[in-house]
């Protein structure tokens, strides 16, 4: 079960990541499980969080699946209660929940902006918080926030999302100072368009404009297999043909 041998750092720790239920968390779930790390299991839908728990512990790894809306503080404060009750410790936080949002800036209700900030800013707010608390008092841990190109080169028509990534980098690098005398690493990953149901309506069709949910694990798991006192602190990732970086 246990692969990646020379990688080692990341074995026997405990992450706890939000948004687990799907895309980029539910395989960030898969390969922390399968590089040795226990993993809580955090986001509203408990049915694909049993059945992904199910999935890993059928591969010989451990989970705990915690129904959880990380826009709510009760319930932010019971997922992390459920992760030291079970496992005695948290190392590892992947801030990932998140929505997303294409609504023309003059049509976006005071509604919708508070749920995508809520979710998105506050939730991972809320869920660094905890962890904080946890880590400090351990000497040690890290946290790796989803960001998003969003949060760097904003699309037309997707201001709160936009703002909320953006707002994401401030957090990071707060939360990196608040943490660095006390052992905790903060850092943030970029990722450009992921095959994931978020904004699956909006993506390109074209397979290699597209980054594998896989694959984005695979980044954010470099991010966080590494010595206690090493912070990967920013990481970002495109498809290659993606135009971002500049004009042709
Ligand atoms: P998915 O829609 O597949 O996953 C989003 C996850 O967030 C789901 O597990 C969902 O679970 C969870 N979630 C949403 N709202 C809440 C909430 N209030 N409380 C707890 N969990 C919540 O999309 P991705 O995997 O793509 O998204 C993961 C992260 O990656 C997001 O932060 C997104 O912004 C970011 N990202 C994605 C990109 C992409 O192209 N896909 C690009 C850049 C960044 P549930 O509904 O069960 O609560």
């Amino acid at each position: 079960m246990r692969r990646g041998e020379a990688l080692s750092y990341i074995r026997d720790k405990v992450a706890v990541v939000t948004g687990a239920s799907s895309g980029i968390g539910a395989a960030v779930a898969v390969e922390f499980a399968r590089n040795g790390a226990a993993v809580v299991l955090g986001a509203r839908r408990r049915a694909p969080l049993d059945q992904l728990a199910a999935q890993i512990e059928g591969e010989g790894g451990r989970a705990l699946a915690v129904a959880c809306d990380v826009a709510s503080e009760m319930q932010v404060q019971s997922l992390f209660a459920a992760a030291l009750d079970r496992f005695g410790r948290i190392d590892i936080l992947i801030n990932n929940a998140g929505i997303a949002d294409h609504t023309p800036t003059e049509d976006l209700s005071l509604e919708r902006w508070s749920e995508v900030i809520g979710t998105n800013l506050t939730g991972a707010f809320l869920c660094a918080r905890a962890a904080l608390r946890i880590m400090k008092r351990q000497g040690v841990g890290r946290m790796i926030h989803i960001g998003s190109l969003s949060g760097q080169v904003p699309r037309p028509d997707t201001i709160a999302y936009a703002a909320s990534k953006f707002a994401l980098s401030g957090l990071n690098h707060s939360l990196a100072i608040d943490g660095r005398d006390h052992g905790v690493a903060s850092s943030i990953y970029h990722p450009g368009i992921v095959g994931t149901a978020l904004a699956s309506d909006t993506r390109p069709r074209d397979p290699l404009a597209v980054i594998g949910a896989d694959v984005a694990a695979r980044a954010i798991l470099a991010m966080a297999d590494l010595p206690d006192h090493v912070n990967f602190v920013e990481g970002t990732m495109l498809p290659l043909s993606m135009p971002f970086l500049g004009r042709g």
